[in-house]
């Protein structure tokens, strides 16, 4: 073969695809192997089953890595807007939800589709595991669960560890360990964070009840803000902002969640009180909160019952800071089985930017999850899974 694609995922996927669409590259042999019965499982369950397949704003602030300016060349070299144009000419209707994230209107399956008719030409094997990757003259032999496989050319598109129920494994940390590449330790990412008994407590009374919330992590330059969807659950907090702020904690952090984050509710509260406050503290919150949030917070601040106009304003200061500073300091998070993906993996510093070779290997590339750039979510994974894809198939093109 001349090029053997590990990993029938967004990345894989896109890159065979890029390496056939390439002008002259027709008769170019590549195989993808992935050891699952179905290529593209994560994109047919992504966004809800819609596939947030790409975002407007896809900028290299909105990725994690230990090298913030690595994915801005392979970013620049495929736009969000090249990946439209090929959604548009396959017939896929899509819209825009917010903040520039783009879902199919129908189903995600329509995205492995277009991905599949876009490879035509490149030989899909699937229920073939990859066990390892050896340098052998001037190519590579793969050994896989249906014996070995020569290739001129290896593209590791295994992904990360996250969701091993949906085939996630380690093999391309191997791979790159085994071939000398440095990794950044993974850990799980986008994921649910869990709490300590006493927080558990308080959530779990709202267990269903969603707001828009904005979660904070660390100070000044290191501050992350998310304002998204919160959901209260019996597990504790989750939802979209929760899932944003867990890629910047680390264990023994703090997090600050503003229920209101568009209200002081303590100069709100001083106000009503100021035009007679006969109503009681739980009615006075639920003007901004919604009911079940604002009977919880009362009950927590002892003021069940509690008439507004008997509080001070040392009270209301309380009753503001539990709305709008709620500090938590998470036990952990959900982990693999649930994170949406993972963080950290292979260390950029061994991988050429422009075409994710890596440095010491040539011939071998690492693309999408598998290496230490994560997105934010919305469309950002997908996106660098795309640009980093086309930055691979390109080079491997032009040789
Ligand atoms: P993957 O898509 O994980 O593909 C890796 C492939 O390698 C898999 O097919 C796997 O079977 C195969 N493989 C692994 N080990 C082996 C082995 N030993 N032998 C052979 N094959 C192997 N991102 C977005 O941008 N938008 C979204 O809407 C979105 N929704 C998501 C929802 C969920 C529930 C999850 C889990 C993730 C979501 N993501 C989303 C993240 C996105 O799915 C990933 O970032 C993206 O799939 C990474 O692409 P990849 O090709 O690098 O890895």
């Amino acid at each position: 073969m001349d090029t053997v694609i590990l990993g029938a995922g967004a990345a894989g996927l896109f890159c065979a695809g890029s390496i056939l669409r390439a002008d002259g590259m027709e008769g170019h042999r590549v195989l993808v192997l992935d050891h699952a019965a179905a290529p593209g499982e994560k994109i047919r369950i992504s966004g809800g089953g819609r596939c947030n397949f790409t975002n407007l704003a896809s900028v290299p602030d909105r990725f994690l890595s230990r090298n913030p300016r690595f994915s801005a060349s392979a970013l620049a070299g495929f736009r969000p807007q090249e990946f439209v144009a090929l959604v548009d000419n396959a017939g896929i209707a899509w819209h825009e939800k917010m903040l520039g994230q783009l879902f199919c209107d129908g189903s995600a399956r329509q995205i492995i589709d277009m991905l599949l008719h876009r490879m035509r030409g490149a030989e899909l094997r699937l229920s073939t595991a990859v066990e390892a990757v050896t340098q052998h003259g001037d190519g590579f032999v793969i050994t896989t669960s249906a014996g070995p496989v020569r290739a001129g050319r290896v593209v590791v598109a295994t992904g990360g560890r996250s969701i091993p129920k949906m085939g996630a494994t380690g093999i391309g940390y191997d791979i790159a360990r085994s071939c000398g590449l440095d990794l950044v330790e993974p850990r799980a990412g986008l994921v649910p964070l869990t709490f300590a008994q006493q927080d558990l407590d308080k959530c779990r009374p709202l267990a269903g009840l969603s707001v828009t919330a904005a979660v904070s992590h660390g100070t000044g330059r290191h501050r992350a803000q998310f304002r998204d969807g919160l959901l209260f659950t019996h597990r504790g907090l989750s939802g979209p902002a929760i899932l944003q702020i867990s890629n910047f904690w680390r264990p023994g952090d703090e997090i600050l969640v503003d229920l209101a984050p568009d209200i002081d509710i303590a100069a709100g509260l001083r106000e009503a009180r100021g035009q007679g406050g006969r109503v009681g503290i739980s009615t006075a919150l639920a003007r901004w909160l919604p009911a079940r949030l604002a009977d919880a917070v009362a009950l927590e601040c002892g003021l069940q019952g509690a008439r507004l106009a008997d509080q001070g304003n040392e009270m209301l200061q309380r009753v503001g800071a539990r709305v709008n500073r709620w500090g938590l300091r998470p036990v952990g998070s959900e982990g693999w089985r649930t994170a949406e993906v993972t963080l950290g993996g292979v260390d950029t510093r061994g991988l050429d930017s422009r075409s994710l070779v890596a440095r010491t290997v040539p011939g071998l590339y690492f693309i999408g999850e598998v290496v230490d750039v994560t997105g934010w979510l919305g469309g950002y994974n997908f996106q660098w899974a795309w640009a980093s894809a086309h930055a691979a198939g390109g080079d491997i093109a032009a040789a």
